[in-house]
């Protein structure tokens, strides 16, 4: 008489993600966390220009605005940066991390580790290039 056919996995939620969301997790804050303190360090060249007029000229003064202004820029890349990671962290969190936000498709595992943030697939990504 078999009458345990009803094995217990049946029933057990089985994960239907075939990427590694640890791993993807642990590269995720990695990156976050070098983001953060490349941050703090810049935080001083992003600070508004002010300069002695009295005491330095034209010349620098231009230069130290073009430098505020380059460190603006990669401030603001940055804090982008840091969004994508963290609403890639959010996905993991959530459990729908590594499919395409476009199509709901995976995104490849490889194409993941080039870019753990990446929110579209493959197919997706090179259509919203062109
Ligand atoms: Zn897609």
């Amino acid at each position: 008489m078999t009458t345990a056919l009803a094995s217990p996995a049946a029933t057990t939620p089985v994960s239907d993600t075939p990427i590694a969301t640890e791993t993807f997790k642990t590269l995720l804050i990695e990156q976050r966390d070098a983001l953060l303190s490349v941050a703090e360090s810049s935080e001083e060249a992003a600070k508004p220009v002010q300069l002695d007029q009295a005491r330095v000229g034209r010349v620098s003064r231009m230069d130290a605005m073009q430098q505020q202004a380059m460190a603006q820029e990669s401030d603001r890349r940055r804090t982008l940066e840091l969004q994508r990671i963290r609403a890639a962290l959010e996905r993991i969190e959530a459990g729908d991390y590594g499919y395409c936000l476009s199509c709901d498709e995976p995104i490849s595992p490889r194409r993941l580790h080039v870019d753990p943030a990446a929110t579209q697939c493959i197919g997706c990504a090179s259509r919203a290039e062109r």
